[in-house]
């Protein structure tokens, strides 16, 4: 199995720690708001990943977090806090806000058929241990004061800048200087930022004789240290998350331990709306709800967020989703003909697809190659259950066979065809079409094909 290592900037062969528990980490939502169908494309591209590790043998354990504080509206520790945020503009109080964007959250991650991880951890779960965290970096030697909070000193840290292949120089010339004068160097960050007397900050939490609250890439250095343990395998986030939060993670981790926080990085691209950037102002922020009022499911959208590759930078459009809930209904008219004619040997095409999926995730080649089969073969139903496997379209239950009563129907309508009484064959298929079942004609007889 192949992945682009976002570490080595390079194609590599997946090599596991220990195949019997690859130790798989993606960064989670931040719980402020509902999320938009472009922040779901990770989740779908990291969804596949899990699978595609499973069909290889591997046993995944997956950690997801949920970051329900510390998330200001700047990566770079400027800006409020997002929950506080939240939580102001709905009137509500941070932690009903972080309950109920959770809830949504996963509901939506649920419909749209993905692994469940093996753990869901919250941010908040993890303030004592976030504190040990600080603790282990402070003793170490790598943390300042500041009115602020307690700094990162990223001069401490030689190796800071090869992640993300950062110039430095380049960063200090552009940065603000009316932020936080006392810090050491541009790319210091917060580990622990302290509430300030004027500040109104529901979410605080007593350390060393003050109320603050932890910096936002703490809590994923924390949950990976708690939970799976340095190294872990995969480390999955946005490509957003390069320059700064995994940056930051990585800093804690190693400066704190002294191991390799992951040995493999993936980073999916961003996506764009009708060719622009996604924002609340151009009025291009669509959520599964408005898809839904047009005619699209969560499972339409996975197909197209599929269809892609985690890598490149895509453009969505009603169109382009269109397409690919036209493939999805292809894919389950084609699983539907196991209900109908013998299967045929399919093992090839199975292969073709695990090659492709081992191939950094090739989603879109994985989908040529079913194209390909799919006019001139008929599928069993383990290989419809195979193709669930690989992308999770829920394809096995979306395709169950028809009632006895439509089959009857279908064999009264091909009588009276075959009698020339064309009249009641036509009022037939119309009674079968009202059940949602179209019959295509052919040589060889009809056969039956879902309409939507
Ligand atoms: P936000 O809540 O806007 O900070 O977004 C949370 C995460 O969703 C980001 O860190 C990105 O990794 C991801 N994300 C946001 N917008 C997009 C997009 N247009 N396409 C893909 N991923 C996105
Ligand atoms: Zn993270």
């Amino acid at each position: 199995m192949k992945l682009y290592n976002t570490l080595s900037r390079n194609i590599e062969e997946f090599k596991p720690i220990d195949a019997e528990r690859v130790k798989v980490y993606t960064c989670g939502p931040t719980v402020y708001s509902f999320a938009h169908v472009g922040n779901f494309t990770s989740y779908i591209y990291w969804d596949l990943l899990v699978r595609t590790l499973a069909l290889n043998g591997y046993k995944v354990e997956r950690v997801l977090n949920i970051t329900d504080v510390g998330h200001l509206t700047s990566d770079a520790d400027e800006g409020e806090d997002k929950m506080e945020k939240g939580a102001k503009r709905e009137g509500k109080t941070v932690w009903e806000v972080a309950e109920m964007y959770t809830n949504d959250y996963l509901k939506n991650f649920r419909a749209l058929n993905m692994v469940e991880p093996s753990r869901i951890c919250r941010a908040t779960d993890f303030i004592k241990e976030d504190m040990a965290l600080v603790d282990v970096l402070e003793e170490k030697g790598y943390l300042y004061d500041t009115t602020d909070g307690l700094y990162f000193d990223t001069s401490k840290f030689p190796t800071y800048a090869d992640f993300a292949h950062l110039d430095l120089d380049h960063l200090k010339a552009g940065a603000r200087v009316d932020f936080n004068s006392e810090k050491k160097n541009v790319s210091d960050f917060a580990v622990w930022k302290w509430i300030r007397d004027d500040e109104d900050h529901a979410m605080q939490w007593e350390y060393r004789g003050r109320m603050g609250y932890p910096g936002w890439h703490l809590e994923c250095a924390t949950i990976i240290h708690e939970k799976l343990g340095e190294p872990i395998d995969i480390h999955c986030g946005g490509v957003d998350h390069i320059p700064v939060h995994h940056t930051n993670e990585i800093a804690e981790i190693e400066a704190a331990y002294g191991k390799k926080m992951a040995n493999y990085w993936l980073h999916n691209n961003f996506i764009t709306i009708d060719g622009e950037k996604i924002s609340k102002s151009i009025g291009n922020v669509y959520y599964f709800e408005d898809l839904k009022e047009r005619g699209y499911s969560h499972m339409d959208y996975k197909m197209w967020v599929l269809q892609g590759h985690f890598q490149s930078e895509r453009n969505f459009s009603f169109n382009d989703l269109n397409a690919a809930k036209q493939r999805l209904l292809n894919y389950r008219n084609f699983a539907a003909l196991r209900w109908q004619k013998d299967a045929t040997d399919l093992n090839s095409v199975r292969d073709a697809v695990m090659r492709q999926l081992n191939n950094n995730m090739n989603s879109a080649g994985a989908f040529a190659e079913i194209d390909k089969a799919i006019n001139v073969n008929v599928p069993d139903e383990e290989f419809v259950k195979f193709l669930d496997d690989a992308f999770g379209l829920g394809i096995l239950d979306s395709t169950p066979d028809i009632s006895d009563d439509l089959k009857e129907k279908i064999t009264e309508r091909a009588k009276a065809k075959n009698e020339r009484d064309f009249v009641k064959a036509d009022t037939l298929r119309d009674e079968i079409a009202r059940e949602g079942i179209v019959l295509l004609d052919s040589v060889d007889g009809s056969i039956w094909q879902y309409i939507k």
